[in-house]
This record gives structure tokens, C-alpha cells and sequence, in this order.
């Protein structure tokens, strides 16, 4: 079924008695040529491009629990293009794009809002950094506008300009960035994946990796058995327990990650703000709500829930940028399990086991990386060799040396 406004009117005219499930549910099959352990939205992304791109049908999606109930669906869905190192820079540049022809492409309203990002700087120090970026995002092909005070003031007037330890001194204005409603784009793979061939197999636990003479033959999980030629790892969170079914130790550890929403307002935030010196970004969701999040709650964790000490540091920040925010009440906070390697880019690659993949190290920055992270592990999964625009996102270079360290952060996985 196509989805359009003609058939939504058709719809209410027959009192919505048309509309078909969007995906099916079927069993598992005893065999698959493809596998792919976690249906967020990297695993679905890539099982979608793997029959979009590949034209290969026998594929199947294997999720713990629900599709999106992982980090896909607790993010503050910030969607940017604004990296400065070669290596990230091409391959989220790439995935823009791709978000960019996203609905279309899916026939989903993904609610992909291109209402600009601004990141603010407040020392001059800061400033020459963000010129730097700037430059370095526009030779690559995207778009950076640096603003002054006064720029910044003329979009964003309701900021602390004068806060004593953090004066605002501009800002680097990114007008491609913006948002999108996170389940929306699980829910649109998913459709898209479906309509393709793909099963996507919901409350199914990979409890095992098959192997056999160096390679890997299938899946055990909790509704049985599954033979595949290729299996994918796409489990963000859980990659390290995952790979440590088929015996590997992966540079990842898991922290937590928190998000905050604030009761319905009126539209008074209509850019994404980004206040690195106090590690807090901010938006407002169409449905009103300001969206918030800071830092990670600093120690190792599969415990999907936050705790009370970074809520205080969080509504801190919140205050001290904006002293405005005070007036509003927050609603709900969440947790998600955050893949943190230790240079804070992800990792698209074989393993030392044939025919097992991994694609994982997203850190809190995975979600504007959905699209092309499904494009490229779907191309390795495909041909056995990276795709032009993962090359550098290498298992191995943590063994040679070779880090892509955006932030200069240095090799320890909870700074990132
Ligand atoms: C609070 C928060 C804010 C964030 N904000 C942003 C942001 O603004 N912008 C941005 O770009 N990124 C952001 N992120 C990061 C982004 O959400 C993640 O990097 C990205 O979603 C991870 O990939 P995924 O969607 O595939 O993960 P998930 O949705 O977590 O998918 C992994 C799936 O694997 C499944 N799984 C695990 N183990 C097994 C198993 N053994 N068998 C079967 N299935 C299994 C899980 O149940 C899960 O559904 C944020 C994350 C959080 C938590």
C-alpha cells in the first residue's frame, strides 16, 4: 500500500477500514542467507539497503524485543553533517543526503525537519576551532555560516549573552541540520525492509553464534535455531555481549545516556542548539515538548535508566543557558545503552570470523548515522568490501594506531 494525502482522505471517507498492518510477522525460517542480530535503526537500515541496493530478499531481522525500543527510539534525534576529521566527514555527509531524499525514498514522513543547528562558541579559542570546522564542512560539500554575537542574538534571543563564565560569542550555524522523528524512521526501514522480503522476527533473542571451521553458519535464539550464510551484529548497546558469542572482545563499553522532555509549550525553539561548554542540546518537537540531554552518566551500564546526579548536572546547563527554561516543567527522562569506543567513531567491518560482521561504536551520535551506517554495512555484507565512505571505520585501528579522534578527547570511551 502506498501511503499518500489522497489516501488518507479515501481512508477517513470509509472510516479507516483499509488500512493494512505495515509489517507482517512471520516465523523464523529454518534458514536465511543473511541475518542480522538487532532491529534498530542501523540493523534495519541495513537490511533494507541489502535487498534495495543488493537485490538479496532472503534476509531476516532478529530483534529481542520490539522494533525502535532500543536507543532508535530514546535519542534526541539531532540529524547533522557537521564532522571535521576525514573519514567522518564524507560518511555523514553522505548520510544528509540521504536523509534528505528519506520520505521520499520510503514513502514515510519521517518528520525530517531541516530547522538548522547552531552550535555556540565563547572564547576566541573556541571560535578559531569552529571557523576551522566550518571551512573544513564546507570543502567537503556542506554548508556552515559562522554568526557573531549579534547573529546569534537575532536567532536566539532568549540565551544568558552575558553569563559569566560562558558569555556567548557566537555561534556556527549548520542550516541542514535539524531533527527527525526517531520511531518514524525505525517504523519506515521496517516497511520499506518488509515490502522487500525481508522478515523481521520481533521478541527473538540471539542467545548464540554458530561457528565452524572459522566460519560462521548461524544464529541459536530464543525461538530456535537459524541457519546463515552471513550474519550481521547491529545491536549498538549489547555489541560487546553479542560479539562475545563468537569469542570476541570488542573496544566498546556501554554507558548510559539520558534525554529529557518537558510538558507541551508553544513554538519558542525553532533551531537546534548545541552549548558544547556545558554539554547540553536542545530543540522543541513538534508536539511541543523541548527536548533535551547532556552528558553520559559516567560509568559502565546495561541498565537502560539514568540516574539523579546528572539530571541536576543536565538542568544546570539547561539553566545557565537559557534561565527561561526554568518556567517550564519537565515530563518523562529516559535512559539508552550508548556503544562507546574508545576514539568516539563507529565501526563498519569484517571480523576474524568469516561471513560475521559488526557494525557498532556509535557512541550518542548514531542516529543521524542511520541511514548511510545501513548503506554501507549493507555494501561489506554485499561484496565483502567497505564501502567508499566507511573505509577509515576500521576494527583494527585501535590495534594500529590509526583513531579517528573528532574531539581530540584522547582513547577513553566515557569522554567521547
Ligand atoms: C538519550 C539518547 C540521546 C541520543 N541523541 C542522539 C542524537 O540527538 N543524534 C544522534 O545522531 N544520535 C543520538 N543518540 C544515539 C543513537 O540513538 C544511537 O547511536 C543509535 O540509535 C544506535 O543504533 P541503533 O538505532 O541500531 O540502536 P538500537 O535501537 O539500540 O538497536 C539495537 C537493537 O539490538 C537489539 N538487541 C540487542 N541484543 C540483542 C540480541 N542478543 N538479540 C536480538 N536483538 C538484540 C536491541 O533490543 C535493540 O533493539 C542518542 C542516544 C540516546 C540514548
Amino acid at each position: 500500500m502506498r501511503y499518500s494525502g489522497l489516501r488518507v482522505i479515501a481512508e477517513g471517507l470509509r472510516g479507516n477500514r483499509g488500512w493494512k498492518p505495515v509489517w507482517r510477522e512471520p516465523d523464523p525460517k529454518p534458514e536465511y542467507d543473511m541475518v542480522i542480530i538487532g532491529g534498530g535503526g542501523h540493523g534495519l537500515s541495513t537490511a533494507y539497503y541489502l535487498a534495495r541496493n543488493h537485490g538479496i530478499q532472503n534476509i531476516a531481522v532478529l530483534e529481542k524485543g520490539y522494533l525502535g525500543g532500543g536507543n532508535v527510539g530514546r535519542n534526541t534525534t539531532i540529524v547533522r553533517a557537521n564532522y571535521f576529521l576525514p573519514g567522518n566527514q564524507e560518511f555523514y555527509s553522505h548520510s544528509l543526503k540521504l536523509w534528505e531524499g528519506l520520505e521520499a525514498e520510503l514513502n514515510y514522513n519521517v518528520m525530517h525537519s531541516q530547522r538548522g543547528l547552531i552550535n555556540l562558541f565563547h572564547s576566541d579559542g573556541q571560535r578559531d576551532a569552529f571557523v576551522r570546522r566550518g571551512n573544513a564542512m564546507i570543502t567537503q560539500g556542506d554548508d556552515a555560516e559562522l554568526l557573531d554575537r549579534d547573529g546569534v542574538r537575532a536567532l536566539l534571543p532568549y540565551l544568558d549573552f552575558d553569563n559569566t563564565r560562558f558569555p556567548v560569542y557566537g555561534g556556527l550555524l549548520h542550516r541542514r541540520g535539524g531533527t527527525a522523528r526517531h520511531d518514524a524512521v525505525a517504523w519506515g526501514y521496517a516497511r520499506g525492509a518488509d515490502q522487500r522480503g525481508v522478515d523481521l522476527i520481533q521478541n527473538c533473542e540471539v542467545t548464540g553464534i554458530d561457528i565452524s571451521a572459522g566460519r560462521v553458519t548461524g544464529v541459536q535464539t530464543t525461538r530456535g535455531a537459524i541457519r546463515a550464510r552471513k550474519v550481521g551484529i547491529v545491536v549498538a548497546g549489547r555489541s560487546s555481549q553479542v560479539a562475545a558469542m563468537a569469542g570476541l572482545r570488542l573496544p566498546i563499553e556501554s554507558h548510559i545516556l539520558q534525554a529529557f522532555v518537558t510538558e507541551g509549550l508553544k513554538p519558542v525553539i525553532d533551531h537546534v542548539i548545541s552549548f558544547g561548554m556545558g554539554h547540553f542540546y536542545i530543540s522543541q518537537s513538534d508536539k511541543g515538548g523541548l527536548v533535551f540531554g547532556g552528558d553520559l552518566d559516567f560509568y559502565a551500564s546495561y541498565a537502560a535508566r539514568g540516574n539523579l546526579p546528572m539530571v541536576e548536572h543536565v538542568m544546570e546547563a539547561g539553566m545557565t543557558l537559557m534561565p527561561m527554561i526554568g518556567r517550564a516543567k519537565v515530563l518523562r527522562s529516559w535512559g539508552g545503552i550508548m556503544d562507546m569506543s574508545p576514539d568516539g567513531s563507529p565501526i563498519i567491518d569484517r571480523t576474524p570470523i568469516d561471513g560475521l560482521y559488526i557494525d557498532c561504536g556509535w557512541n550518542y551520535g548514531g542516529f543521524k548515522a542511520v541511514p548511510a551506517s545501513g548503506w554501507c554495512m549493507a555494501h561489506l555484507m554485499a561484496t565483502d568490501h567497505p564501502h567508499e565512505v566507511a573505509r577509515r571505520f576500521r576494527l583494527d585501528r585501535f590495534a594500529t594506531g590509526h583513531l579517528l579522534d573528532e574531539e581530540g578527547t584522547g582513547s577513553q570511551h566515557n569522554l567521547h
